[in-house]
């Protein structure tokens, strides 16, 4: 077997209070093989976004947060990293699409701004120039056939599926081996979510990108991934091909699931 891009090996989680420690992740194991979409499907609070933080690095530096298990990305087992070298595979070799684009699209900036920086991240020292043409070209990978006007606007003057798209584009700019899809659209109107999902669906397709989709709606799952974990409270529960999964659900909490699928 080719090693995965992504491999979590008993993954731990609680959070320190003041009364104990809150565990959330209890030992969650999972991997994802090169160019494979892989759906981490559970409800609310279950501990979908705290593995993708995780698995970005950005949960390890606060101090309430106790982990242990490991996390190993291309063969290499993140802790054994340099802070900077962690620091520096996000958004070029790993990079996340959150919930709500139009709030996570820094409003000060232009479009512009915000994409050189994601390229910069990459290739130091980018002209404006060179970047301008890379991110036009990213643009009209996700469709937008205004991508000038785009660049000069702020996110609050674009629709929530504009700034979706641009989302897309930025995170999938340098060409990532694994995308960390974090409910993706879900703040958006069904149809617009819909859309912007096969535009997502058919670039990941083309630069056999990973995926690690989050999601809380095992509808929109069927349509994109290829296997599927279910996790509840902290437990990976189930695991398995999208389609076995579907037809063939073994435990309740999926059943549960399926049975909300229209
Ligand atoms: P979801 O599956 O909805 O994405 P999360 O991964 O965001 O769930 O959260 C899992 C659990 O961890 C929740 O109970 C949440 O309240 C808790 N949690 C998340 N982040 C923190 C934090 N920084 N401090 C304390 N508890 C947290
Ligand atoms: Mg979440």
């Amino acid at each position: 077997m080719t090693t995965p891009t992504l491999k979590i090996d008993k993954l731990k989680l609680g959070f320190k209070t003041w009364s104990g420690t809150l565990e959330v992740l209890h030992g969650i194991s999972l991997h994802i093989q090169k160019g494979e979409r892989v759906a981490l499907v559970g409800e609310s609070g279950s501990g979908k976004s705290v593995t993708a933080r995780i698995v970005l690095g950005m949960l390890q530096q606060l101090k309430s947060a106790r982990i242990s298990g490991t996390v190993e990305f291309e063969g290499t087992n993140l802790e054994t990293l340099k802070p900077a070298s962690r620091h520096a595979l996000r958004g070029t070799k790993m990079s996340m699409i959150f919930q709500d684009p139009t709030s996570s699209l820094n409003p000060v900036y232009t479009i512009f701004t915000l994409f050189k920086e994601v390229l910069e991240r990459a290739e130091p020292g980018i002209t404006n120039e060179l970047a301008r043409q890379k991110a036009i070209t990213a643009l009209a990978d996700v469709a937008i056939n205004e991508p000038e006007r785009v660049l000069d606007s702020y996110a609050f003057q674009l629709s929530g599926g504009m700034n979706q798209r641009v989302m897309i584009a930025m995170a999938l700019a340098n060409n990532p081996a694994l995308l960390l899809a974090d409910e993706p659209g879900t703040a958006l109107d069904v149809t617009v979510q819909a859309q912007t999902l096969k535009l997502m669906s058919a670039l990941v397709e083309k630069h056999q990108t990973s995926v690690l989709f989050i999601s809380h709606n095992l509808g929109v799952v069927r349509e994109f991934a290829d296997r599927v974990y279910v996790i509840y409270k902290g437990n990976i529960v189930e695991q398995g091909p999208t389609a076995d999964l579907f037809a063939n659900p073994q435990h309740p909490y999926t059943r549960a699931l399926l049975s909300a699928v229209p």
